[in-house]
């Protein structure tokens, strides 16, 4: 018995060290996820697209972060509407000088902060600690970029924290907010009448005047610029700036038609966070009309097609694109986890993309 302990305690130190080692390596190519259960999916419906299917996820979530830099990405959710599993909502943290500042509110919020926390330790932890968590830049307004809102506020004052949430959006993110306070307002009195303190439960939300874009936050460690944008039928929606002392992260937001000021966000920025849909295999989309013009009019007002994505790269000189709420839509039979990136290279960009996950560091 004792020995089964030994031989099994020590294939645990190996294990863990392969772990640490397949986490720090450049491009992984170890998946934990590959011995997932799955059931091959008869029928494609919203539930099994392939690129939710495990047997599909070919490495781990990875750390690529300079070492020498004050400044990291973390990627919280790669999702979008579509339910993956291995996908939360879209969610990301610009960590600088140790200190948070979130881009987006997907579903699974915050439960993705413990799995990054999780996978990359203290360093991670104390940099998104729950009391730090008091800043969110919205891109816009749809509900996968939101849901998690509620999650975001009410969580940590769970937890007796007492950090207020300033949240910074298109217009209407004030009324969001309020009616939030108000949808759970129950749960918060009771929790107020047990004595937990009320700056837990403080959230503004602050409208940004997409006439008065430009910086619209400011502190020690970090300049955040707004440009406005187009996607779909919505009239305010944002690409952020993020500028700190040593690196500039910005974020497309859900994309659309080209517009030069996402160029003008993404101006030789270290790394820009963008989204787009395969126009390849555009026919295999579950939304967007009947046809593949149909499909390529509709979903192209929304999003970043590959040429589109690659033209704002390259003229914004931009040498890395962390790519996320990929729509990576293809016959099941012919799934690349690579094609969307594939595509964006065809159309001419020539720097690097990540086809990012949850948990990433960048
Ligand atoms: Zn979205
Ligand atoms: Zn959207």
């Amino acid at each position: 018995m004792k020995r089964i302990a030994e031989v099994f305690i020590i294939s645990l130190l190996v294990c863990g060290q392969l772990a640490g080692i397949a986490i720090n390596a450049a491009e992984s190519d170890a998946s934990g996820y590959l011995n997932d259960p799955f059931t091959r999916p008869g029928i494609i419906t919203p539930y099994t697209l392939p690129e939710a299917w495990p047997i599909y996820l070919d490495r781990n979530p990875h750390n690529l972060s300079p070492e020498n830099t004050n400044t990291r990405l973390v990627v919280l959710g790669t999702g979008m509407p579509l339910p993956n599993p291995y996908r939360s909502g879209p969610a990301f943290a610009v960590v600088a000088n140790n200190y948070p500042y979130l881009v987006d509110a997907g579903e699974g919020i915050w439960r993705a902060l413990a799995k990054a926390v999780l996978i990359h330790g203290d360093a991670i932890n104390r940099a998104l600690a729950p009391e730090k968590l008091k800043y969110l830049f919205v891109t816009h307004l749809h509900e996968d970029h939101t849901v998690g809102i509620p999650s975001l506020i009410l969580n940590p004052f769970k937890l007796n924290i007492p950090a207020p949430k300033a949240i910074y959006g298109p217009e209407g993110i004030d009324e969001m907010v309020e009616h939030i306070l108000a949808a759970w307002k129950i749960d918060i009195a009771a929790e107020l009448s047990d004595g937990y303190d009320p700056i837990g439960a403080q959230a503004t939300g602050h409208n940004i005047d997409v006439e008065q874009q430009g910086v619209v936050y400011k502190d020690d460690n970090v300049t955040v610029e707004a440009f406005r944008t187009i996607h779909g039928p919505l009239e305010d929606t944002f690409a952020y700036r993020f500028t700190t002392e040593d690196r500039i992260i910005t974020f497309t937001g859900d994309g659309g038609p080209y517009h030069e000021n996402i160029v003008k966000a993404a101006m030789n920025a270290d790394l820009l966070v963008a989204e787009a849909v395969t126009e390849k295999n555009i026919g295999y989309a579950p939304w967007g009309g009947e046809t593949v013009e149909e499909k390529k009019k509709e979903i192209f007002r929304y999003h970043f097609s590959p040429a589109v994505l690659a033209r704002i790269a390259n003229e914004a000189k931009v040498k890395t694109i962390v790519l996320t709420h990929e729509q990576n839509y293809v016959d099941p039979d012919k799934f690349e986890r690579s094609g969307l990136k594939d595509e964006i290279v065809e159309a001419g960009f020539e720097g690097t993309i990540y086809s990012s996950m949850d948990g990433d560091v960048y």
